[in-house]
């Protein structure tokens, strides 16, 4: 959708630097399957175009956390797998039978659930097994928890009502190497898997690694990688080195276009609080997004934008639809872009700036850009 009209806001979504990402996770995989996870609306860049191009790009699986998420994918048309992972009781499991997608189960309600909609359906369900592993989150803990979740799905499996087409986990701190956790989640996993399989469990994918350890722990490579972050060409982490240290191109330029400059003294108060002061007479210009549109209040006098060639800073706080920026005595056209963040090699900021800026990871940033500012697909 090319912008008819000058926007106030626009988030460029780069879709060839979201294939080249994938492509690039592909030659990182180890030989593994890649999974696009593209909840919460594709981490704020749109669920279906990314989808799309990511499946172009050799994405074997696409992963959501809701089933309303997976499903709305599957009535966008997006053919191939699809796995969700995040139920409720009462959830749409019959649709999501009906629709072929992978379903995650983590504890005996939800197997019965699935079960119940099967049934329902007289069709076979594809699950997957979600052991926790160290998380501490969602999944089944091993142990006798973990023995009647396979055996329940293995009798259903007799009757004809699911297949098990996989077993998988989620790390808690891959993206902190040599953290203990990861090797002992990788040996508990291990262990898990051995269990299930030596009862008769025979999975298509094992699978426990996100970005971070799709990027730096290939024994966590196992048969499919779930890649989230990396995408979008952020890096999961910047301890681990930045995207372009893994081939990787942020995806998403977020800028608006200067709705007024002007000329004001020195000692004059900016935006709510008066939290900025000018230090001397100079020009400020009104960027005219804010926190409503997912532009974090935290980041106020903090949060870098670049103005014609120049970085300038948030001038006190970020209010709900603008903010301000001293262009210390610079005149630049009103409707000049301010560019918030993007990949970073023009000279903006990244979304990694901001999310240092605003004491938050750079997932946050992108994910809570909302939907008054359109996405434009380049
Ligand atoms: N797998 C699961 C279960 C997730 O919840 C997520 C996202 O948090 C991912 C994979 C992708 O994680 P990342 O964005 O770090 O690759």
């Amino acid at each position: 959708t090319a912008p008819t009209a000058p926007l106030r806001a626009r988030a460029e979504i780069d879709l060839a630097a979201l294939r080249a990402n994938v492509r690039a996770l592909r030659a990182r995989a180890s030989g593994a399957a890649v999974m696009a996870v593209v909840k919460s609306d594709a981490y704020g860049h749109g669920a279906v175009p990314c989808a799309r191009a990511a499946v172009e790009a050799g994405a074997s699986w696409l992963g959501t956390a809701t089933p309303e998420e997976a499903l709305a994918l599957r009535k966008a048309g997006l053919p191939g797998r699809i796995m969700c992972w995040l139920w409720t009781p009462g959830g749409p499991w019959r649709e999501a039978i009906e629709a072929d997608l992978d379903v995650s189960v983590g504890g005996m309600w939800a197997l019965r659930e699935l079960v119940a909609a099967a049934r329902e359906a007289g069709l076979p369900a594809r699950v997957q097994l979600k052991a926790d592993t160290g998380l501490g989150r969602g999944g089944c803990q091993p142990g006798g928890d973990w023995a009647e979740l396979v055996a329940e799905a293995l009798r259903a499996q007799s009757e004809g009502l699911l297949r098990v087409t996989g077993l998988w986990s989620h790390f808690a701190c891959a993206d902190e190497p040599g953290h203990p956790s990861i090797a002992a989640q990788l040996t508990l996993f291990r262990e898990m898997l051995a269990y299930a399989e030596g009862q008769g469990v025979r999975p298509e994918v094992r699978h426990i690694a996100n970005s971070p350890a799709t990027l730096t722990l290939p024994e966590s490579h196992f048969d499919l990688v779930r890649t989230g972050i990396a995408v979008y060409g952020i890096s999961p982490s910047p301890e681990l080195g930045g995207p372009a240290d893994f081939g990787l191109r942020p995806v998403m330029t977020l800028s608006a276009s200067i709705a007024l400059v002007k000329h004001v003294p020195g000692g004059h108060g900016v935006s709510y609080g008066h939290r900025y002061v000018t230090p001397g007479a100079t020009t400020l210009g009104l960027v005219p997004v804010g926190y409503a549109d997912g532009i974090p209040r935290h980041a106020s006098g903090a949060g870098p934008v670049l103005v014609d060639g120049k970085w300038r800073t948030v001038a006190g706080r970020i209010a709900m639809d603008q903010f301000v920026v001293d262009l210390g005595g610079d005149e630049p056209a009103t409707g000049t872009r301010a560019v918030l963040f993007g990949p970073g090699d023009r000279g903006e900021p990244t979304a990694e700036d901001w999310a240092q800026a605003a004491g938050t990871i750079a997932y946050e940033i992108v994910t809570r850009i909302g939907t008054r500012v359109p996405r434009v697909y380049v």
